[in-house]
């Protein structure tokens, strides 16, 4: 019963089925105890509550049905056979790159992307057009309301970081809100990069990596 415990949480990891973990455990491929269990001599992926922070490559897509290149494509396929399953934290479009969250944990995730989260998150634009120099009040004056809706976005803050490259701050979510504040503004965003998402931040992490969130990190996402 203690190797059927065993395969079941394997099971529940993505690494097999309880059959298949029930026989891996008969040869020997799990080993350690506690807190320091290997499968074929790697460490365990950690138990529920995981999060994963990626940085997002042009041209994935965060659904889980679209044709083409997805996200989930870039982590290990048994994440993906999780239970409890892991889903990207919000959507970044195909076409944004930089940091984007994923986490099997239900209650964190909703914290995370529900409309009352005020958590920033920062985005590092390219535009068609020169910035005018009304963009950061504008931005900041809580009265910009995008195409097709009546409540105003809350205000954001811009820094303008070069003659057609500004780093916006959001406090909130929207469609494709960066875009459509450029948008209203009477700019086009031709490229969007995400550097920071609350208290996290992309370092060095090439595109298309990945790496857990450290107990510290996760703490403080919380
Ligand atoms: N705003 C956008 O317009 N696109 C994103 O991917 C994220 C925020």
């Amino acid at each position: 019963t203690e190797t059927r415990k065993l395969a079941k949480y394997l099971a529940s990891l993505g690494y097999g089925s309880r059959k298949e973990m029930e026989v891996a455990i008969r040869r020997g491929r799990v080993t350690g105890w506690g807190e320091d269990v290997e499968f074929d001599g790697e460490p365990l992926d950690p138990g529920p509550g995981m999060v994963i922070l990626m940085h997002k490559p042009a041209g994935y897509t965060c659904s889980h049905q679209d044709q083409g290149k997805l996200v989930y494509d870039l982590l290990p396929p048994r994440f993906l056979k999780r239970d409890p399953k892991i889903s990207s934290v919000g959507r970044l479009d195909a076409d944004t790159t930089g940091l984007l969250l994923f986490t099997d944990d239900g209650a964190l995730l909703h914290r995370l992307i529900s409309p009352k989260s005020d958590i920033p998150k920062t985005y590092e634009a390219t535009l068609a057009r020169p910035l005018e120099g009304f963009e950061k009040e504008f931005f900041a004056s809580g009265s910009l309301i995008l195409r097709g809706e009546d409540k105003p976005c809350l205000p954001a803050e811009l820094e303008v970081t070069g003659e057609r490259t500004a780093r916006l701050t959001l406090s909130e979510g929207r469609y494709h809100q960066v875009r459509r504040m450029f948008a209203a503004a009477g700019n086009h965003v031709e490229a969007l990069h995400r550097s920071r998402f609350g208290p996290l931040e992309l370092g060095d992490l090439s595109e298309g990596a990945w790496r857990l969130l450290t107990e510290a990190e996760r703490a403080g996402l919380a």
